[in-house]
């Protein structure tokens, strides 16, 4: 059961020290209460307190990482319905399916698609995350030739090793333990194996059931056989029962604290037709599922996936920008034309990849606008003549051109008179309202 505020509150130490960052001790409490702060930044609290109050403050869908180093997948921790609340915490996983009924060529090529996978989209890399390997053959020695493939061929990416035959799991397992796999398959039928195995390989374990009521009894059944680390599938294969299945679960967790359902949710979105595909993987990522399983990837899937997940994780508080300084494009002359703009990431990353794709070297300034891009800036007045011309002066980047020429953006062209003033000598060239306009722009000049 949660706590409130003020029973915390009575657990703290009650010197408001202020060492957690809080005037007071209560207002650390009610942030905890909220779960918008971690206990850990009280350094003085005591044991007592700490094992009382870790419980409570846990957050209510239990963390859980698969894979291992660098492309180790987080998962869970989620602690809000609705994203503008607070923010959704761990990106969901996508997964491709990999069957052991497949060729040794077949079996390569997805797993040289997802090593292939990943972009970079406004400084963030963005891939396909794991690799779920099924039994569809029934035969553990088909299923343990797929695991050593994939895991020969790609041996950084996390896998989901998916069958319900606790031999042919421990046949895989002994593979690829270290990798801290997902076994998926454990159900009513073969629970306490399963779980023996998670305990000895330490691994996470894949529970799945028909419904929540038996998935709830199954998982408290499998924590009481001392495993911790699960992820939870509610048999939930069509667009409605996925919706109502993963809200159920995730109120379940995060409103009424119900521990039995408060793990990643696992999600199957294959299907034949890929567009269908794409749509039901957009659910999973939309509503809750900590992990997608798809039966391709294709590019085109790809990129509408990752920018979906992108939105919906980053942080609603927090706008995403890059650092304010003169960027170098290319290999700038003092004869190459400057430009500005704003440090909104999307904002960065577009104007340098249209200034990139016409290949004119150039300088592009980027001022710090707290995130905002050059309309908003300008409207919220931090994108104004007066704080162009002094970051400008205080970059020192005239000493390193031919001639003082400042490109603003074309959405801004009603500054260039009062940056000219601001900046006597310097011309100002009024560019293109769109980013895509830059290209022909800087070649025709
Ligand atoms: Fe209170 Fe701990 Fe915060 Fe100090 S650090 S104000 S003792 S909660």
């Amino acid at each position: 059961m949660a706590l409130t505020g003020v029973q915390i509150f009575k657990l703290l130490p009650k010197t408001n020290c202020k060492k957690c960052g809080h005037p007071t001790c209560l207002a650390f409490a009610m942030k905890l209460a909220q779960r918008q702060a971690s206990l850990d930044s009280c350094p003085d609290v005591s044991e007592e307190a700490k094992q009382v109050l870790g419980e409570a403050s846990a957050p209510p869908i239990r963390p859980v990482t698969f894979g291992a180093a660098d492309k180790a997948a987080k998962m869970g921790e989620e602690t809000v319905l609705f994203r503008h609340e607070k923010k959704f915490v761990n990106p969901c996983a996508f997964a491709v399916e990999v069957k052991d009924t497949m060729s040794g060529d077949e079996i390569n090529k997805i797993a040289d698609d997802v090593l292939n996978s990943e972009i970079d989209r406004v400084g963030q890399k963005l891939r396909v995350d794991a690799v779920f390997i099924s039994n569809a053959s029934n035969d553990a020695g088909k299923f343990e030739s797929a695991v050593k493939a994939v895991a020969a061929k790609a041996p950084a990416v996390p896998l989901i090793i998916s069958t319900s035959n606790p031999a042919a799991a421990e046949a895989a397992l002994k593979l690829v333990a270290g990798k801290r796999p997902i076994l998926y398959g454990a159900d009513e039928s073969n629970a306490d194996a399963m779980a023996g195995l998670a305990k000895t390989y330490k691994v996470i374990l894949g529970v799945a059931a028909k419904g929540l009521d038996a998935l709830s009894t199954l998982t408290e059944k499998i924590k009481g056989l001392g495993v911790d680390d699960m992820v939870i599938d509610p048999g939930s294969r069509n667009a409605k029962e996925i919706i109502q299945d993963n809200t159920l679960i995730r109120r379940a967790a995060v409103k009424k604290n119900f521990k039995a359902l408060g793990y990643p949710v696992i999600t199957f979105a294959q299907r034949d037709d890929k567009m269908l595909e794409l749509l039901m993987a957009a659910l999973g990522v939309a509503k809750y599922s900590s992990i997608v399983v798809m039966s391709s990837i294709e590019k085109w899937k790809d990129l509408a996936l990752f920018t979906l997940r992108q939105n919906i994780y980053t942080d609603p508080q927090v706008p995403m920008q890059v650092e304010q300084k003169v960027y170098n494009i290319g290999e700038p002359t003092p004869e190459s034309p400057l430009m500005i703009t704003t440090n909104f990431s999307l904002t960065y990353f577009i104007v340098s990849g249209e200034i990139e794709n016409s290949k004119v070297p150039c300088r592009l300034a980027v001022m710090d606008c707290e995130g905002l891009s050059v309309l908003t800036g300008w409207a919220a007045g931090k994108f104004t003549a007066s704080k162009i011309a002094t970051f400008l002066q205080e970059s020192g980047i005239e000493k390193d051109l031919k001639n003082k020429e400042l490109i603003i953006p074309g959405y801004v062209a009603i500054l260039s008179g009062a940056i000219e003033e601001k900046l006597p000598g310097w011309t100002i060239t009024v560019g293109p309202r769109e980013a895509n306009a830059l290209p022909a722009f800087l070649k025709s000049r």
